[in-house]
């Protein structure tokens, strides 16, 4: 099922996963099981990332298939511009649609290892924006997805100019967005606003990752441009030694900020799980016993659903 349908159907939240495809058949056992622990969570979808200069094509476009019919649940597959030439590109975007792939986030990609700066391949994309004009214009069965940087995108020359570039991405045709990862919400609430402002209605679902890893996080927060708040660095870093410590943290902060962007109306989150359930599992499970979203309103109801 196309996943905009979906999101302009479901009353409640929608929770998703997003996985990567791994490199070696051990990690591919440990994402499937990671799938199984979390499946009774019923996420709205998967999605799956596209590595880096298309490494990953063949297991995304396998992965996602799996996820589809194996396991029942709706996937979306990630896919970038990255060298590729139009012609290439059109031939992925054939074989998903082949694969019986309805979903697809949109992406232009970071520059190919190697290379510090984009640039586009010759006879290929340079923006997102054009991936999702080809996607409208020649795959009108997909629901087509972007991405959004609530700490703004780290190439763009102002944070005005990146929202710009956002709204002409989704007049070409992105029904729904998908954040950057973040840890402070007035990030994502005022960028929200600051998006409504200029004209952008589709749902913009945050990002969230559980933190479970000091390095981990500081590598990312550095290359995406999210920040880390000062005391949360502390607390982890106060951690730093004893993985248990560092994981249940990150359960706990991530936990209230879910319960935080629901009860403020985010329309869902989408869980950056990195190929691991617990984390996912612990958090998801309290937000629907909790359900955040209907407290804000007084309309709490006690938890009927068993735990899982
Ligand atoms: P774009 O929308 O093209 O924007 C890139 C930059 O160009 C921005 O600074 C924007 O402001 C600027 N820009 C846009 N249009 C114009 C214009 N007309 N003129 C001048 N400047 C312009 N990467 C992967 O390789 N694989 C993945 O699976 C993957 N999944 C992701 C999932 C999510 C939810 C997110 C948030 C990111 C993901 N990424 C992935 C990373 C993403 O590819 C990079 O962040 C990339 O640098 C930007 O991609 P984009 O689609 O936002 O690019």
């Amino acid at each position: 099922m196309r996943i905009d349908e979906l999101l302009a159907r479901s009353g409640d939240p929608t929770f998703s996963f997003e996985f990567f495809p791994p490199k070696t058949a051990a990690g591919e056992e440990n994402l499937y099981a990671a799938l199984r622990e979390l499946q009774p969570l019923e996420p709205a979808y998967v999605s799956v990332t596209y590595g880096a200069g298309g490494t990953t094509r063949e297991k995304t476009i396998e992965i996602v298939s799996r996820i589809k019919q194996d396991f029942g649940l709706e996937a979306m597959a990630h896919f970038t511009c990255v060298n590729a030439t139009t012609d290439e590109l059109r031939a992925v975007l054939d074989q998903l649609r082949s694969a019986g792939v309805e979903n697809v986030l949109a992406l232009r990609g970071d520059p190919p290892q190697g290379q510090e700066r984009w640039t586009k391949t010759d006879g290929g994309l340079e923006y997102s924006r054009e991936l999702v004009e080809l996607l409208r214009s020649e795959y009108p069965g997909f629901a087509v997805a972007g991405a959004a940087f609530p700490e703004t995108h780290i190439d763009a020359a102002s944070a005005e100019e990146d929202l710009r570039h956002l709204k002409a991405k989704v007049d070409a045709g992105a029904s729904f967005l998908v954040t950057q990862l973040f840890f402070e919400n007035r990030f994502y609430f005022e960028f929200v606003e600051r998006a409504r402002e200029i004209g952008i209605q589709v749902p913009i679902i945050p990002g969230v990752m559980p933190i479970t890893n000091i390095d981990g996080i500081k590598r990312m927060t550095e290359l995406s441009g999210s920040a880390l708040p000062a005391g949360l660095e502390q607390a982890l870093e106060a951690r730093r030694g004893d993985t248990e410590a560092v994981a249940e943290l990150g359960v706990a902060y991530a936990t209230l900020q879910c319960a935080d962007l629901l009860a403020g109306g985010a329309p869902g989150i989408h869980f950056y799980t990195l190929n691991r359930s617990p984390a996912t599992r612990a958090i998801l499970s309290a937000l629907k016993l909790w359900r955040p979203w209907e407290r804000a309103t007084g309309l709490a109801v006690a938890p009927e659903r068993a735990a899982v």
